[in-house]
């Protein structure tokens, strides 16, 4: 009970950033000023939000639930979700009025826009549906509701970047269940083992350390299987001295960790060391030099021109680094694509992640979690970086 009562006194602060950010879609509001990531620039004028989105919701209200939007203005926070939630929903989010949503959703937020005068209401476009933007259509016509749907991008996402230090907190367990989970099975594997089998003795370890769920599935992949950056854990048996490449992460608290780390069970190829040697200074030359200001282009730049000088330029064609909280993925991106133009904030917590990929041969990925700061940045996973287990007995 104690986990549904509890308050988190940032959501307050960011009901209030959510509403400068609507305030800087309206120009008359604000001089302009096109800042990158801004709502501002070219944006259309909306007087509300409906956050459909999961992790928003959460990260706006402190609702855990599965199911429910909210709408916002400048004078209302509804919290809208069926009978299973209304209970929970009420205590875990004390700035929101909570709506019982009696039958449909859509006819539900007609009559809430219709009772609070919007005129224009954001979506999140990139996570409401094209049937439930049809239905929300029709709901707001049948109720004769003149209010105009506005598709909104990253709204929510950009606030998100930022971490407070209590989200850290959270990031710094979910990390430290990986890395010891990771510490614990790598120091047990021996050739023969399969790949699904390593998968799941991490998931295991993650689970008995205190981790929720899984924050995405494991990836173990060795020998040639490394090449494909993402390959999923097969029944391949894991030969001696090949790389195998384990990226994985779980979720705490609603909050995730990633970490990726390249072992070999006995002595590997020649061509492991220069590999794994090349990567790790690139990585090391990135977090050495990561901080708040530089663009995700920049950031990204950092280990790979170490990538590019060694003669691996064309075997590394990812991204550096992406953000890590609530979602796995999100921003900021540190990346050689438009996706890294944005500015990297303190308090960004972002994966620092160059790989080497050999068709035929394997790859190598060293991953850590950073947290950006103003002049340097901190580094979260502490698993270590000793690839070389032993085979024997
Ligand atoms: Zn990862
Ligand atoms: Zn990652």
């Amino acid at each position: 009970m104690n986990r549904i009562a509890r308050r988190t006194p940032s959501t307050v602060e960011r009901l209030a950033g959510l509403r400068r950010r609507l305030a800087q879609t309206r120009p008359a509001e604000t001089p302009a000023s096109p800042q990158g990531g801004a709502a501002g620039a070219g944006a259309t004028p909306v007087d509300a939000v409906l956050v459909t989105n999961g992790d928003n919701r959460r990260y706006l209200s402190g609702f855990t639930g599965s199911a429910g939007m909210l709408l916002i203005a400048d004078g209302a926070a509804r919290l809208l979700t069926d009978f299973r939630y209304v209970e929970q929903a009420a205590g875990q989010a004390p700035e929101y009025e909570v709506v019982k949503i009696e039958a449909l959703p859509w006819p539900a937020v007609a009559a809430q826009a219709m009772e609070l005068g919007i005129r224009r209401l954001g979506v999140e476009a990139e996570d409401l549906t094209l049937d439930g933007h049809g239905r929300l259509q029709e709901a707001l016509q049948a109720a004769g509701a003149g209010v105009e749907l506005v598709p909104l991008r990253g709204f929510v996402e950009h606030l998100r970047q930022c971490k407070d230090g209590s989200e850290v907190e959270v990031i710094r367990r979910a990390v430290e269940i990986a890395d010891r989970a990771f510490e614990s099975v790598a120091a047990t594997l021996r050739p023969g083992v399969s790949e699904r089998e390593v998968a799941w003795r991490l998931e295991v370890a993650m689970r008995q350390r205190g981790a929720d769920e899984l924050s995405f599935p494991i990836i173990v992949a060795a020998g040639s299987n490394g090449a494909m950056p993402h390959h999923r854990p097969s029944d391949r048996p894991i030969n001696a001295g090949e790389p195998i490449v384990i990226d994985m992460g779980c979720r705490l608290d609603g909050y995730c960790s990633d970490m990726t780390r390249t072992i070999t069970l006995g002595q590997p190829d020649g061509r492991f060391w220069e590999v794994y040697r090349t990567v790790l200074r690139a990585q090391q030359t990135c977090e050495d030099g990561l901080k708040a200001g530089l663009t995700g282009n920049a950031g990204d730049r950092l280990a790979r021109d170490v990538i590019a000088e060694a003669g691996f330029k064309d075997n590394f064609g990812h991204g550096t680094g992406h953000g890590v909280g609530l979602a796995v993925h999100e921003n900021p991106r540190l990346t050689f694509s438009p996706a890294g133009e944005g500015v990297l904030p303190v308090g960004a917590v972002v994966t620092v992640e160059p790989g080497i990929y050999l068709p035929g041969w394997g790859g190598v990925r060293i991953e850590d979690m950073v947290v950006v700061g103003e002049s340097r940045c901190q580094v979260l996973t502490t698993a270590h970086k000793h690839p070389l287990v032993a085979a024997g007995g």
